[in-house]
C-alpha cells in the first residue's frame, strides 16, 4: 500500500523544561565587553533574557536516538540517509541535498523561553545578573599543570522554561508510530543534559506538565483552535507519553 503524502493534523505538545542543576548553552562572546566571562549564555536579544535554543533540544534529542544504534553511522557523522522510509530523517529533517519523497520534515521545536515565575525569580536574585550566574571552573592544563580559571555563565538550577514543539502528521505512519520517536528522544535526553559540561553535572533536565494538542485539516479550514488529544489529559510526562503511544494510541 502506497503511504500519500497528505497534511492531516498538527500536534502541539507543549508543557515546561525544569533545570534540575544549571545550565550553560553557550552564546557568543562580545568581545569588547568589559568584565564579561569566558563563556556567555545565549541570550534572546528583545527580553536580554537566557533562552534554550529549539535547535539545540531537537539536536540532542537528534543525537541520543542516533546513539541508540539503529541509525548510527560507522563514520561517526550525524546521520543523513536517501531512504523514504527513514524515521529518523522524515521525523528530525534530512539534507537538503537528497531528493526523498518523504514530505516535510515532521518536528518543528521552538525556541523555550523562561516561564513568567522564573523571570521574576532571576528579577529578585540580586545575585543574578540577565538570569544567569557565574561559576567559577577550574581546568589543570595537562601539560604545565597550571590551574586555568574560567567563568561561566549559566541559567541557575530550577529555572522554567515553557517549550512547545509542532509534529505534523502526513501519513498513517506518522500517528501514533513516529510520534514515539520524539518521546524517545525526550525521555533519552532526560536522563542526559543539554547543553556544555554535562560531565561536571551541568544541565541537568526534565519536561513536565505535557499538554497535548491537536489541529485537523478541517479545524485549519473552520478557524478551530487547538483541542486536546483524547485521552491524554492525565499524561503529563514523556514517560507516560510513551506507554501511551506504545498501547492505546491510533
Ligand atoms: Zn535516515
Amino acid at each position: 500500500m502506497v503511504d500519500n503524502i497528505a497534511f492531516q493534523k498538527n500536534i502541539l505538545i507543549m508543557g515546561t523544561i525544569v533545570c534540575d542543576t544549571g545550565m550553560h548553552i553557550g552564546g557568543v562572546k562580545e568581545s569588547m565587553e568589559i568584565g564579561g566571562t569566558d563563556n556567555p549564555v545565549i541570550l534572546d536579544p528583545r527580553s536580554n533574557l537566557p533562552i534554550i535554543p529549539g535547535s539545540s533540544i531537537k539536536g540532542k534529542m537528534r543525537s541520543l536516538i542516533e546513539l541508540q544504534g539503529e541509525y548510527l553511522l560507522d563514520d561517526g557523522k550525524p546521520h543523513s540517509c536517501d531512504k523514504p522510509n527513514c524515521n529518523l530523517c522524515i521525523v528530525f529533517g534530512r539534507g537538503a541535498t537528497e531528493d526523498v519523497k518523504s514530505g516535510p520534515t515532521r518536528l518543528i521545536v521552538r525556541d523555550a523561553h523562561p516561564t513568567e515565575g522564573t523571570c521574576d525569580w532571576w528579577g529578585r536574585n540580586e545575585d543574578l545578573v540577565h538570569g544567569t550566574e557565574i561559576k567559577g571552573e577550574n581546568w589543570i592544563n595537562r601539560i604545565t599543570s597550571a590551574a586555568d580559571p574560567r567563568f561561566i555563565e549559566r541559567v541557575p538550577a530550577g529555572s522554567e522554561f515553557e517549550f512547545e514543539m509542532i509534529y505534523s502528521v502526513y501519513q498513517t505512519n506518522d500517528f501514533p508510530e513516529r510520534l514515539k520517536l520524539v518521546f524517545e528522544g525526550m525521555h533519552l535526553l532526560e536522563d542526559n543534559y543539554l547543553g556544555a559540561s554535562g560531565s561536571r553535572g551541568y544541565g541537568k533536565m526534565r519536561f513536565k506538565d505535557i499538554e497535548l494538542k491537536q489541529k485537523t485539516k478541517e479545524y485549519y479550514m473552520n478557524g478551530n483552535d487547538w483541542a486536546a488529544v483524547s485521552d491524554t489529559g492525565e499524561l503529563k510526562t514523556t514517560q507516560a507519553i510513551l506507554k501511551w503511544l506504545n498501547n492505546n494510541a491510533g
